[in-house]
């Protein structure tokens, strides 16, 4: 293996200096993730001049690509469902990227269950779907109906609560009691419980349950609304950004400069500044003030109000306690591999696998809860240069595999926390080598004939995701999708602060199109109910400024 390391080079965005930032924006953005951008560009097409701030080298967030050694990897982006007919996230895009943003279609078999010895196919479109699961368990075809038509009925429900955070707050209230968007209880009690009413099958269970890792809660944890949410949002396929997932920012950043605005990166913002009970801009860490009329935040709830707002706003709001008392999501292990030959050569699939010990998600999850040791309960593998057909213009001969376990505990990490990236000592060194040595045994029992053939791999932890992406314990998703945080309902786009919005994965749900979605409604609190309408005229239409 060699390991000769070589500098990342993918960078999206333009690097901040305070003579750089002009004076006279409306509205500032903190963080570039897809909430940000997409709150930005919508923005920006309603003849804003927006200002995007990314701490990290380059945008996008959770989005963002990184390069090595002659090699490619996305970090948040393993697959986007929709995306291959006209739906509201495919819409969107289409707008905020000016039509740039190309989408290619992975294997019809989008996800690969497997339990121990056994495996189980996730075939695109809803009858497929269900013919795939009936041939393996035949005697559940009626359970397997009834749940399809649940998680696209539930699902529906998120579709509406997302419209109401966005409305002012009196008439979102009275909206909400309306049954058409009132969640019905069963959605939120555990993906476990609502599919136990459907089947006695604990397999059964345990296949359809088999996507957890997308929102990051094992089924007796999980919300069946979340579950709903992401197996729904799969069942037309999975798709992926044609040149990488750095193309999300890269195409939608000319619609935020077509209005004056920009995306700096390296820009770390420091405070929130607050005058007369209003935010009125961010200070900088280098100390530079800038000011506008709206400050949007991407930074995540937690950042937002225990890090970013004063102290004293943010208790006085009471903001800072209800911030730091929800859950956060679970933390993940990466692995970023390259290898010499083309996807066909090495006969990597589009298509993901999910590897579990068997089918007891829960008890796994708690085995390793209790020791770090513990066999990995869940080890998932994506083959992005598979997926994306331009890859092989890009890096000729080359292909690419990504691994995402977990969960982590972030405490196991906590003592490396101060030391520089890249020079954590061996014994952080040694712990990363245990991880990569049994993510890569998984792979290895599905995939025998990859052993031997990896050129260049590296391991991420919960620091790395603390260290690009600022989640205080790298966390992947955020808050943690649990009753309790859909039960908040002061997360929305508006708070109770003039001038200061909500954008990203906390608003509605983690996902890209949860994260777009919340970037929407953001806009559309923003610029008032008029403003609103006239902006949904526009995505609508698809004409981009
Ligand atoms: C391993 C992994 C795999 C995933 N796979 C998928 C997938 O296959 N499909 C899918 O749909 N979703 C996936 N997701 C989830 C999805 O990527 C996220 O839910 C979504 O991208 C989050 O977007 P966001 O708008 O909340 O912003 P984030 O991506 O969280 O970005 C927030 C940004 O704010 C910046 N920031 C924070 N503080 C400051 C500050 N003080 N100053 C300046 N900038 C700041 C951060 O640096 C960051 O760039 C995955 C996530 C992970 C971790």
């Amino acid at each position: 293996m060699s390991q000769k390391i070589t500098a990342s080079t993918l960078r999206i965005g333009k690097r901040y200096r305070a003579e750089r930032v002009d004076d006279n924006y409306d509205a500032i953005v903190i963080g570039s993730g897809i909430g940000g951008l997409t709150s930005a560009a919508l923005l920006s097409q309603m003849g804003q001049k927006v200002l995007v701030l990314e701490q990290h080298y380059t945008a996008g967030g959770f989005t963002h690509a990184y390069e090595r050694n002659g090699y490619e990897w996305d970090v948040g982006v393993h697959y986007i469902g929709d995306m291959g007919r006209k739906s509201t996230g495919r819409g969107l895009f289409d707008y905020i990227s000016g039509g740039k943003l190309e989408w290619a279609e992975m294997d019809p078999v989008y996800d690969r269950i497997i339990l121990g010895d056994e495996q189980f196919d996730f075939v695109s479109g809803k009858e497929n779907f269900k013919d795939s699961l009936k041939q393996q368990f035949p005697d559940e075809a009626d359970a397997i109906d009834q749940y399809v038509e649940l998680v696209l009925k539930t699902g529906k429900f998120m579709g509406n609560i997302s419209q109401l955070k966005a409305m002012p707050n009196m008439m979102g209230k009275l909206m909400s009691l309306s049954s058409k968007n009132k969640l019905p209880d069963y959605a939120l009690d555990t993906s476990y419980n609502v599919l136990k009413g459907l089947t006695d099958n604990e397999k059964l269970i345990a296949v359809l349950c088999g996507q957890w890792g997308d929102h990051g809660c094992p089924p007796k944890e999980s919300t069946f609304l979340m579950h709903a949410l992401i197996a729904g949002h799969y069942f037309n396929g999975g798709f992926y950004p044609v040149g990488g997932a750095s193309k999300i920012a890269e195409t939608i950043i000319p619609q935020i400069q077509a209005s004056g605005g920009d995306v700096f990166t390296y820009a770390d913002v420091e405070e929130i500044l607050v005058h007369k009970n209003t935010a009125v801009g961010v200070k900088m860490v280098d100390g530079h003030c800038i000011y506008a009329p709206t400050v949007i935040s991407n930074a995540g709830v937690v950042n937002t109000f225990s890090r970013l707002l004063p102290q004293a706003v943010s208790d006085k709001l009471g903001y800072a306690q209800k911030a730091t008392a929800l859950e956060r999501s679970m933390s993940h292990v990466g692995m970023y591999i390259g290898l010499k030959g083309t996807a066909e050569e090495l006969q990597l699939p589009k298509t993901n696998l999910w590897i579990y010990l068997d089918q007891h998600h829960d008890k796994n999850v708690a085995a390793l809860r209790a020791d770090p040791n513990a066999p990995l309960p869940l080890v998932y593998v994506s083959f992005p240069s598979a997926k994306d057909p331009d890859f092989q213009r890009r890096y000729p001969g080359r292909s690419t595999i990504e691994i995402v376990s977990g969960p982590c505990d972030y405490e196991q990490y906590r003592q490396w926390a101060d030391k520089t990236w890249g020079k954590r000592g061996d014994d952080y060194e040694a712990l990363k080598q245990d991880l990569s040595d049994r993510m890569l045994a998984a792979l290895y029992k599905q995939m025998p004939h990859l052993e031997g053939k990896i050129d260049y791999s590296e391991v991420s932890t919960p620091l790395s995701t603390s260290h690009f992406c600022r989640y205080e314990h790298g966390q992947a998703y955020g808050l943690a999708h649990t009753k309790d945080r859909f039960e908040q309902d002061w997360l929305k786009p508006a708070t109770k602060l003039p001038g200061l919005y909500l954008t990203g994965q906390d608003v509605v749900s983690c996902g890209v199109v949860g994260a777009l979605m919340s970037g929407m409604i953001a806009a559309m609190s923003v610029v008032g109910l008029r403003g609103a309408g006239e902006l949904l005229k526009k995505i609508k239409s698809g004409v981009v400024i």
